[in-house]
């Protein structure tokens, strides 16, 4: 925009003098602010003025300047800061779905460990029972040498690992009562069941 005197209206393709831009953001022209007692014509402020060329400070000239590609530039930029953040916040997003995701996968793979160890722990305890039993019982039926009379050996071996199963499976049932607080309980008791079963 034409930048014109404030008080005498004079533009500034015609002013014979020298137009003036004020810190109180007035234009006066030279003849105005001599008239004033150098003082904003204006306003009657006494403030600094800054002579309007072309060579003034850049934030006098952008107030003269059209602002509409100034806006659109800032438009540009508010946009591109938008859809930068937005990226940004899409991978931060994506992140945090993974680590849940593996977070879960861990929890359900540490269930399952303990699971498993659980099992394999009554595997090695019923066996080292099973061999107890066999000790045992082989020494009880010894006495008695009628008791065992026609038995042969492996009808006898056959015997005291029914015997070992049957005591793992009674274990397994009172570990397996609705008392059982272990987290494990439920899934052990199955497991122990077909185990037995076999
Ligand atoms: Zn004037
Ligand atoms: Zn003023």
């Amino acid at each position: 925009m034409d930048p014109f005197c404030n008080t005498c209206f004079t533009n500034i393709n015609d002013a014979s003098c020298d137009l003036y831009c004020t810190q109180c953001h007035h234009v006066v022209c030279k003849n105005c602010i001599l008239r004033n007692n150098e003082r904003c014509s204006a306003c009657n402020g006494k403030c600094r003025m800054v002579k309007i060329t072309k060579d003034m400070p850049e934030n006098v000239q952008r107030y003269f300047r059209d602002p509409v590609p100034e806006l659109e530039t800032l438009q540009n930029v508010v946009s591109f800061q938008e859809q930068q953040r937005n990226i940004a916040i899409g991978h931060h997003k994506q992140l945090l779905e993974d680590y849940h995701k593996l977070t879960a996968e861990v929890r359900e793979q540490k269930k399952e460990y303990d699971r498993l160890r659980k099992v394999v722990l009554e595997i090695k305890r019923q066996k080292k029972g099973g061999r107890g039993n066999h000790g045992s019982s082989s020494s009880e039926f010894s006495t008695p040498k009628s008791s065992i009379s026609g038995m042969t050996s492996s009808q006898f071996t056959d015997n005291s690992n029914n015997i070992a199963k049957k005591v793992a499976m009674d274990e397994s049932f009172w570990r397996s009562t609705p008392s059982s607080t272990s987290s494990g309980g439920k899934a052990l008791s199955q497991k122990m069941s077909r185990l037995n079963l076999q």
